[in-house]
């Protein structure tokens, strides 16, 4: 370009996911687009760009920067400055500079609909090849090692481009320039197909064919993707939903399904418009829908429930097996029972051998374990039940910024653990229950692959106040400068309100199975007044006795039991709840209400909810946790009811709202022969007004107009919207969780937000 008075240089710094995601490429292609020259780089996080032009062209390339960015990156912050003028004839890519500062990774992106074509194109060099990807998909977190994001530091590394490759990425205007990951049929990963012995017996599109033809009879395939291996069945065949149940030990928790379109997942669930978007997302999380009695699905994949777990395949390979399979699939993690996922390859030979018959493996590493995410749309907006895949380790702001960096260890159970450095919070992706070994391990690895990729040393540790979980041996063993604690249920309601952005005191509703309360007893039916360095409790359930402990939170009629002590004389009206259990096994829980051993004091939604569906003969034993509470919401449906009304009196300072009158008159209705959809209905519509009774009584108490839900319990859609709605009618701002799930998954982000305001302000 010539240079004339009329040619001025800037100088613009991005921040935000910037990396990762097609941004130089973009740059570039914009740049040519106004013929300006410069060049532009990555610098660890950032991403520097030097142009050079007509004052109005850099105006319009810089509007154009903002409007027009890749679809899956996120600008945070755009500085724009004069710049010396170089003289540059041409714009270029220049290679990446290193250097410390906050840094980005992108999460892993679906295959995008560009690539989506050329996979089915027969015309292109790349039809039906499973490792397809561009500058604007593929994955990113889980194949990257270090920053910046270059072939060199992903596991692509290994895989020397071809020829055509080459040309493609060092050409401008290409959808592959700069892609990182790109690869083709001649140069790319291999795909094939192994027999649980190790034996390889077929590869590449050969192997999908077989797989599928697998599948159709019936087996159980092991399938290396992005995150880690999933195992998969045809989920139309009972016989072998029922064996990969059997295999995995899930007895009872729901699996998910794979499909390519909204337009299949149509055929298996209603999909309003939020949940098509949901769906069809970079992200491709697994979105709850209501299922359609007459989808071809077998009996066995969520039983007890209304809705199923639905996802679109978002890997080229996930296509490919669709494609020849041509009906839906049961996707679930790769692992048995509740252990961490497998991804590598000889990790699945030993860990997955006795679930899958076959496997289709491919020969790109995953260096982090990721699971699937999980959706729900509640009243029109999603909600992350699970942020895992696709999300991490993308980061959310902290309203009060970490004046040290820090580490959130998370919860005992869904724990994530949080890194925070000033403004930012990462949470990781879900690393399940912190009970064993192998939870342990997978949560060390994972946060060393995040200190190592943020370049973030921690200096406090922040854990949970319970004494005995792993969680907090994990904090103490960390051995950094200092220990911070926040409660359970503190870290529920900050979590949602940082979420949100609020600092000043907000009603908090937590509503969850369990927590350690500072008075010693479970909670986990709490109102509280609370900003993000304090809280104050206002009100709860009465604290009723739970027979066996933790066992309690298995066997709901063990807290029916609990709640009839309360009330000598309701035995009759609780009957119900302890059909089926041995005289012993009742006579053993009832000694240990009387003596009170092992029958800790709770006031926990949580258990409400197995205590109702206990006296209504829903369920006296559970599979998993929450099952009595997803069952009941299941069986209230859309039905209209009248609430029974919680009566509530003042104890040391406290309200504390009574629900053994509402179970005795659900177990007396029921043992007169009300259907229990009805007496579902009415339970939850009677937790509802009593929530929306403590939120109320509470904010005009404490002349506070912001009340914030959070909690496990807020999963259950009727139970969160129809609380916001009675608030929202009385005048008051409601929070809900969206970002972070309203379980345990978002305890580390709420541990850290309250620990970096407390540290702000010594
Ligand atoms: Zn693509
Ligand atoms: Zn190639
Ligand atoms: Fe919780």
């Amino acid at each position: 370009m010539p240079m004339d008075a009329a040619t001025h240089a800037r100088d613009l710094r991005v921040t935000g996911v910037v990396q990762g995601v097609g941004f130089r490429p973009f740059v570039h292609r914009l740049a040519l687009r106004y013929r300006l020259t410069g060049w532009v780089r990555n610098v660890a996080g950032t991403v520097e760009i030097h142009v050079e032009g007509a004052p109005e062209a850099l105006d319009a390339f810089q509007r154009d920067l903002r409007a027009e960015a890749p679809p899956v990156s996120r600008i945070d912050t755009l500085a724009s400055a004069p710049g010396t003028l170089e003289g540059l004839l041409a714009f270029e890519i220049a290679s990446s500079a290193d250097a410390d500062g906050t840094r980005p990774v992108p999460p892993d992106v679906a295959i995008c609909a560009a690539c989506e074509a050329e996979l089915h194109d027969t015309d292109n060099r790349r039809y039906r090849h499973a490792f397809i990807t561009c500058t604007d998909c593929g994955p990113r977190y889980t194949i990257i090692d270090a920053l910046p994001y270059d072939r060199v530091r992903t596991t692509m590394a290994t895989f020397e481009p071809c020829t055509e490759c080459a040309a493609e990425y060092h050409t401008a205007g290409d959808r592959r320039h700069h892609a990182e990951t790109l690869a083709c049929p001649s140069c790319g990963p291999q795909l094939w197909l192994e027999s649980r012995d190790g034996r390889r017996w077929a590869y590449n599109d050969t192997a999908v064919h077989l797989a599928a033809r697998s599948l159709r009879g019936g087996a159980i395939l092991g399938i290396r993707g992005i995150g880690g291996f999933h195992l998969a069945c045809d989920a139309s065949n009972d016989v072998a939903v029922q064996r990969l149940r059997a295999r995995k030990h899930r007895d009872a928790k729901p699996l998910a399904l794979m499909v390519r379109t909204v337009e299949e997942a149509r055929k298996l669930a209603q999909v309003n418009d939020a949940e098509a978007v949901a769906l069809s997302g970079s992200a491709r999380p697994i979105v709850l829908l209501r299922a359609r009695n007459d989808a071809p699905l077998a009996a066995g994949l969520a039983p007890g429930l209304r809705h199923i777990g639905v996802m679109l395949a978002y890997a080229p390979l996930h296509h490919l097996l669709l494609d020849s399979f041509d009906a839906p699939l049961v996707m679930t993690s790769g692992n048995l029972s509740d252990e961490p996922i497998a991804m590598g390859v000889d990790e699945a030979r030993t860990r997955l051998a006795h679930i899958a018959d076959e496997f289709l493996m491919h020969d790109r590493e995953i260096l982090s374990r990721v699971d699937d995410s999980v959706v729900r749309v509640v009243d029109g907006a999603p909600m992350l039940l699970r942020r895992s895949r696709g999300y991490a380790p993308l980061s959310l702001a902290l309203p009060v910024p970490a004046p040290v960096p820090m580490v959130a260890v998370g919860p005992h159970l869904k724990n994530t653990f949080t890194l925070a450095r000033d403004g930012w919070a990462w949470p990781s992706p879900h690393i399940g229950d912190l009970e064993n070994l192998d939870g342990l391990a997978h949560w060390h690895a994972a946060f060393d692959r995040y200190r190592n990729l943020f370049r973030i040393e921690p200096q406090v540790a922040v854990r949970d106040l319970h004494p005995g979980y792993l969680s907090t041996r994990v904090a103490e063993e960390l051995g950094l400068p200092r220990l911070m604690v926040v409660q359970h249920h503190h870290a529920h309601i900050a979590a949602v309100a940082a979420e949100h952005g609020v600092t000043d005191p907000v009603i908090g509703l937590a509503f969850d199975g369990t927590g350690l309360g500072d008075d010693g007893h479970v909670w986990g039916a709490e109102t509280l007044v609370a900003d993000l360095r304090s809280y104050r409790r206002v009100a709860r359930l009465r604290y009723a006795p739970l027979p066996g402990g933790d066992l309690a939170a298995r066997e709901p009629w063990r807290v029916a039991l609990g709640y009839a002590s309360l009330e000598p004389g309701s035995e009759a009206a609780f009957s119900i709840a302890y059909e089926g259990v041995a005289a012993e096994e009742l006579r053993i829980a009832q000694r240990q209400i009387a003596r009170a051993l092992n029958a800790p004091l709770a006031s926990s939604m949580g258990r409400l909810f197995d205590a109702a569906a206990a006296v209504i003969g829903v369920r006296h034993r559970s599979g998993y946790e929450g099952q009595a509470a997803s069952e009941l919401e299941a069986l209230a449906g859309d039905a209209v009811s009248s609430p029974i009304v919680m009566e509530w009196r003042a104890v040391d300072g406290c309200y504390e709202f009574d629900p053994v009158p509402l179970l005795a008159t659900l177990g007396m209705r029921r043992r007169g022969g009300e259907p229990a959809e009805e007496l579902a209905a009415v339970f939850h519509d009677s937790v509802v007004h009593a929530a929306a009774e403590m939120a109320t009584i509470a904010a005009e108490a404490n002349g506070i107009g912001v009340v914030a839900l959070g909690g496990g319990s807020f999963q259950n859609a009727r139970l969160q919207s129809g609380v916001r709605r009675l608030l929202e009618a009385r005048g008051l701002r409601v929070l809900v969780p969206q970002l972070l799930s309203p379980n345990d998954g978002a305890i580390s982000y709420g541990q850290a937000a309250v620990a970096a305001a407390c540290l702000a302000a010594e």
